[in-house]
């Protein structure tokens, strides 16, 4: 991390500073939609029973310092990691192999594969599928943990319903306008200056990939005007990220989009006879849309199928003509196990993937250690090091979900495993703490402004449309691959988890030194 010239970023703030500042960014907040519904906890239902109050989201005060090198680095490899993911998950075979240890003692992950079996059974109808990938990252200093080199670290990979593209191109604008209005003290402006802040254009970027899916998805089969499907959790805290994204898509690609809870899936959609998706929107029963493609912000959580409906809703939309963004494969290729059997020392995996060395080595520096907890000689010794109370403190235990608040750390570790059957202890990989750069900065978050040691984490968003076809001249062909802009995440360095909705973390932008 930069040098000294650095050690008292962010500067403290006089009373008078602090003030402007914060009014100066409440208000560009709310103006700009970097908002979300208010935590029940600060808002009760009777206070708002119309639904009609936004609160500014958890933003951090400065854009955090972050090395340029990193983040370069982070950004340049997205394409090459889209193709990973995108290659997995068209790999059926392979990715059988990983989901086949999971399915007895992870139902969820057997519930997913039931569904991409059921639909195999009758044969898929649409062959391109889309992802809106992000790619986590912290930068680990060697200091701590010696076994893994310093730099860039994956701290993983998300294939379904990836969050805070929208607010993420919001929270870098607003930093730069509070750098454009001086509410940033003389003396962190030669910190914060224009060149070193990046603004992430991921609400455009993100939208691009739907807009592209949904072109390539061809002309009306049913004579209907074509629309992209948002199936989201109801209610959602976090509406206006996703929002963002729908206006971008409309706006700038004149594309519409619909939003669909989850679970009303079976009650506003239908298939046609050759698996066209129909949506009849609540409001107009009279007009129905041919839905081009669905894109997943819930069904990534055992909680979002509290019932059989939800699975036969997901079943019912995978059958379907429409484009996923995510398949349930592509969804599958995202669980932590994959990521662990990719970065097992030596494996062909990857060469697999990505028959380019070159590429292959850059996407392989970014691996931390992973281990299985399995009978594997490398299970073994995991499984050592995760019941030892002082091993374990370098380790965090994680679950094959998505969503934040998953996860058991260091010395968590051997308690939570000595009360899980043996046989369930398969179901979790175990990875080495990154431990990142001591920074600090000050998040306000629910109304409340707390200062002190923070910890970032870089995601990098991607979009990736692809054939799934493994016979025939089109094969596996790649239609769109870009890197879509990134997100900065910053948390307290107190808590163990960064999710912002989870009610961890801040959202942030990158300052670069
Ligand atoms: P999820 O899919 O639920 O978001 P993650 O793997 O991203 O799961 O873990 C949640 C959070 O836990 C991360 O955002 C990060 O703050 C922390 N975390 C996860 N893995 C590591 C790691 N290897 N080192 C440090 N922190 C980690
Ligand atoms: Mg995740
Ligand atoms: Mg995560």
């Amino acid at each position: 991390m930069g040098g000294d010239s650095h050690d008292s970023y962010p500067p403290e703030l006089s009373p008078e500073e602090a003030d402007f500042l914060l009014t100066s960014l409440k208000d560009w907040s709310i103006a700009h939609g970097l908002a979300v519904r208010p935590a029940p906890s600060f808002v009760q239902p009777n206070q708002d029973p119309a639904g009609v109050l936004a609160a500014t989201a958890p933003v951090t005060l400065f854009p955090s310092l972050f090395p340029r090198k990193c983040f370069e680095e982070g950004l340049s490899i997205q394409t090459a990691y889209n193709e990973l993911y995108s290659a997995i998950a068209r790999d059926e075979d392979w990715l059988k192999g990983i989901v086949e240890e999971l399915i007895d003692i992870d139902d969820f992950v057997g519930k997913l594969w039931q569904t991409h079996l059921a639909v195999k059974k009758e044969g898929y109808v649409q062959d391109l599928s889309l992802g809106l990938f992000r790619s986590d990252y912290m930068v680990h200093t060697d200091q701590a943990s010696p076994s893994s080199s310093s730099g860039l670290k994956q701290v993983e990979f998300n294939t379904i319903a990836s969050s805070f593209g929208g607010l993420s191109s919001q929270v870098s604008r607003l930093h730069n306008y509070l750098l454009s209005i001086d509410a940033y003290p003389a003396s962190a402006i030669s910190t914060i200056k224009a060149e070193a802040l990046r603004q992430s254009n991921s609400t455009s970027s993100l939208a691009q990939g739907l807009a592209a899916a949904h072109k390539a998805y061809g002309s009306s089969r049913t004579g209907r005007a074509l629309c992209v499907l948002f199936v989201v959790q109801d209610p959602e805290r976090n509406v206006f990220d996703q929002r963002h994204l729908e206006y971008a898509l409309f706006e700038e690609n004149g594309v519409r989009a619909f939003r669909l809870p989850f679970e009303q899936t079976l009650l506003h959609t239908k298939l046609d006879t050759d698996r066209t998706l129909l949506y009849t929107p609540p409001n107009s029963p009279s007009t129905s849309y041919e839905v081009t493609t669905i894109y997943f912000r819930a069904g990534y959580s055992p909680e979002d199928y509290p019932e059989t409906k939800e699975w036969d809703a997901r079943l019912h939309l995978e059958k379907s003509r429409a484009i996923k963004c995510p398949s349930v494969l592509t969804h599958l290729a995202g669980c932590k196990k994959v990521q662990q059997v990719l970065a097992t020392p030596h494996s062909p995996h990857l060469k697999r993937f990505l028959p380019n060395d070159d590429v292959a080595s850059k996407v392989l520096a970014t691996f931390a250690p992973i281990y299985p907890l399995d009978d594997s000689e490398a299970g073994k010794e995991a499984k050592k090091l995760a019941q030892d109370v002082n091993s374990a403190s370098r380790y965090v235990l994680k679950p094959q979900r998505e969503g934040g608040g998953n996860n058991v750390y260091r010395k968590a570790i051997p308690p939570f495993l000595e009360k899980l059957p043996h046989k369930h202890w398969p179901a979790y990989i175990l990875m080495e703490m990154i431990e990142p750069p001591p920074l600090t900065n000050a998040i306000l978050r629910n109304g409340e402004l707390q200062r002190g040691g923070v910890i970032g984490e870089l995601g990098v968003y991607g979009v990736c449309l692809w054939r799934n076809e493994t016979e025939g001249k089109d094969a596996g062909q790649i239609l769109e691959n870009w890197e879509a802009g990134y997100l900065l995440r910053t948390k307290g360095d107190q808590s163990e988890e960064g999710g912002v909705a989870a009610g961890f973390g801040a959202v942030d932008s990158c300052c670069l030194v």
